[in-house]
């Protein structure tokens, strides 16, 4: 599908209104927004967006309509996701293909990330009945205790371009359900996918009047005029924010000032031991997948491979061998496993690494831009792989681009430690058919990281788990299991329905 028939079918054309609240789209008062697809460089649309006071604005119009959504039944507010579920996966082929087009992502892994917002949204429904807390023994005769979750108030979302639309559904489908409004801003690389969601938000909302307008916000804009004055606002009760290290840094700075709460899903330096007795013919698909999947542009893209020096030059052979046959090109086309680089930005931090690398000794396979049979405009290149020692600098940082390191280990010992001797903790895995083996890995002096698998790769969770890591990753945990606390807030009751006052702690107070 053409970009710009993709985009007719969300209502969206070449010059793109920046805000939304709810069903109501206007233009920011920001500056334009040219929006470049990294398949061939051609400009999709000009998007004008938001400045501080377009922030402003919409927080105030969300918080007002938290006030009536929190009091919405839960199950109510579960039936309002569920239309959006029901929304995208009509237009689940749509919403793909403006992916592939803005974040360039093969159709399967565009396909499979508007998959999973439906899975979410899923989750979510079930979870709106299922919002409870605790009934507490007292110790006090004739009186009982309970904990409530309620509504927080409203959340701003803030997300990167390399998951345009799963990372904002994993927060907005658990936020809504969960009684909270929600102030979506993309990435400025990708606001259109942005766009095309909030248009799906809209037509449900058209037909279910009594939910309110300003549950559903969206800024589109970059880190000055939104993203910045989205995190200072003290009426925004949760700022989840997905993206960079350094980003997250400089958010969790903001919020702590003002004493709000921040959900931080940040960088990932993801590693796999891979051991002799691991099935090598799984490994290997494994970790091709999680390597050049999304070009090495995701969070969980695995970046180290430690491998028992036994079968390193095995693997090494094998992996060259399936790097050579991988076919590179435009993400729209059948059989293309390697889409483009975002920009060039990206293409210069990934030569620098490879630079570095060199640097420390490592020797470097592939790693080359690649100009012939791909669409002009784009930035393509070969997935790298480097054999490099496990000490060197360059290993220690997150470099957003294909390259896998590769590192020999000898002892088991010796592999947790390179393991967990990065800033990051995001996700990890181990391949192996020792079981002691494999649960020392997810043991307490395991991975240190949120994700450890066992014969599976690092990348492409599943929605039912919490999801997030550890150190530099920023420690919060979205999507599933009981991540949905975030979005709410705890209150503990204690009802006395005796006929007299006892003091906890046995305390005696007489008056
Ligand atoms: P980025 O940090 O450049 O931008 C992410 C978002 O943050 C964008 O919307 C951007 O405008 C905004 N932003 C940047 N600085 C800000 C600031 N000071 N205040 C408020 N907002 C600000 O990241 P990117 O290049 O879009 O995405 C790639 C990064 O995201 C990688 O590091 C990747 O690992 C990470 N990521 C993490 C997860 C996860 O779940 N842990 C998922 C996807 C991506």
């Amino acid at each position: 599908m053409q970009a710009s028939d993709a985009l007719r079918t969300f209502g969206i054309d070449a010059s793109v209104e920046g805000v939304a609240v709810g069903r109501g789209f206007g233009p920011g008062t920001g500056p334009a927004l040219a929006v470049r697809s990294p398949i061939d460089g051609q400009t999709l649309a000009t998007v004008q967006s938001a400045a501080p006071t377009d922030v402003r604005r919409v927080v105030a119009a969300a918080s007002r309509a938290f006030q009536d959504w929190r009091l919405v039944p839960a199950p109510r507010r579960g039936e309002f996701v569920r239309r959006i579920g029901q929304k995208l996966r009509e237009r689940k082929a749509d919403l793909a293909a403006i992916v592939s087009w803005e974040a360039g992502k093969i159709t399967q892994e565009a396909l499979g990330e508007v998959q999973e917002m439906i899975d979410i949204a899923d989750f979510a429904v079930g979870l709106s009945r299922q919002l409870h807390g605790l009934t507490i023994a007292s110790e006090r005769p004739g009186h009982r205790m309970m904990e409530q979750w309620h509504p927080l108030g409203p959340v701003g979302v803030i997300t990167a371009f390399n998951f345009p639309v799963a990372v904002w559904a994993w927060n907005a489908m658990l936020a809504l359900a969960c009684g909270d409004s929600v102030i979506w801003k993309p990435s400025e690389k990708t606001p259109l996918t942005a766009v095309a969601c909030q248009r799906i938000v809209a037509d449900v909302m058209a037909d279910m009047p009594e939910v309110p307008d300003a549950i559903s916000c969206l800024l589109v804009g970059d880190a000055t005029n939104v993203g910045r004055p989205l995190a200072a606002s003290v009426d925004v009760s949760l700022i989840s924010a997905t993206g960079s290290t350094r980003m997250g840094k400089e958010v969790a700075t903001t919020v702590a000032g003002r004493l709000g709460r921040s959900l931080l899903e940040l960088g990932g330096n993801n590693g796999l031991i891979l051991t002799p007795s691991a099935d090598l013919n799984l490994a290997i698909r494994a970790i091709v997948f999680a390597a050049v999947g999304t070009a090495g542009q995701r969070c969980t893209t695995l970046r180290r491979l430690i491998v028992h020096r036994s079968i390193k030059e095995e693997v090494i052979g094998r992996l060259l061998a399936v790097y050579s046959r991988l076919k590179i090109g435009n993400p729209l086309d059948e059989g293309v496993l390697v889409g483009p680089l975002i920009d060039e930005a990206a293409y210069d931090a990934m030569q620098q690494a490879l630079a570095d690398c060199r640097d420390a000794r490592g020797r470097v396979y592939g790693g080359e831009r690649i100009t012939a049979g791909v669409p002009a405009g784009g930035v393509y290149v070969r997935p790298a792989i480097v054999e490099i020692n496990p000490h060197a600098p360059v290993i220690t940082r997150e470099t957003f681009a294909p390259i896998l390191h590769v590192m020999p280990y000898e002892t088991m010992d010796e592999a947790i430690e390179w393991h967990n001797a990065v800033p990051q903790g995001l996700s990890s895995a181990i391949f192996t058919s020792d079981i002691r083996e494999a649960e020392r890995f997810m043991g307490p002096a395991g991975s240190d990281c949120g994700i450890a698998n066992v014969n599976i790769g690092t990348s492409g969770a599943e929605i039912g788990g919490a999801f997030g890591g550890e150190k530099e990753t920023g420690g919060g945990r979205e999507s599933g299991s009981d991540a949905w606390k975030a979005y709410m807030r705890r209150t503990t009751n204690t009802i006395n329905y005796s006929t007299g006052l006892p003091l906890a702690q046995g305390i005696s107070f007489e008056v």
